[in-house]
């Protein structure tokens, strides 16, 4: 399990985490969320700016997107079981 965190306020809306990890989605504001519906994603909640999505799934797809965002709007946390 691990935690995928999007700062929608540092989100620029270039959408390079969507072609990197399908889990990632562009939402009615055309800034990134992440697909509460698709494979592995837990839950997905919103407070204020930022997006938390807890998934049981692959997490290099998720650190594949991370490092591809320009502004460093996605932080990839494992979660300690
Ligand atoms: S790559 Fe980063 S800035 Fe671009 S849409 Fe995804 S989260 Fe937003």
């Amino acid at each position: 399990m691990f935690e995928i965190e999007i700062d929608r306020d540092a989100c620029d809306g270039i959408f390079a985490c969507l072609t990197r990890d399908e889990r990632f989605v562009e939402d009615e504001d055309g800034l990134a969320t992440v697909d509460p519906d698709a494979a592995g994603v837990v839950s997905v909640s919103q407070n204020g700016d930022r997006v938390v999505a807890t998934v049981d799934g692959d997490i290099n797809d998720a650190r594949l997107a991370a490092q591809a965002c320009p502004p460093n709007a996605i932080v990839i946390r494992e979660e300690d079981t």
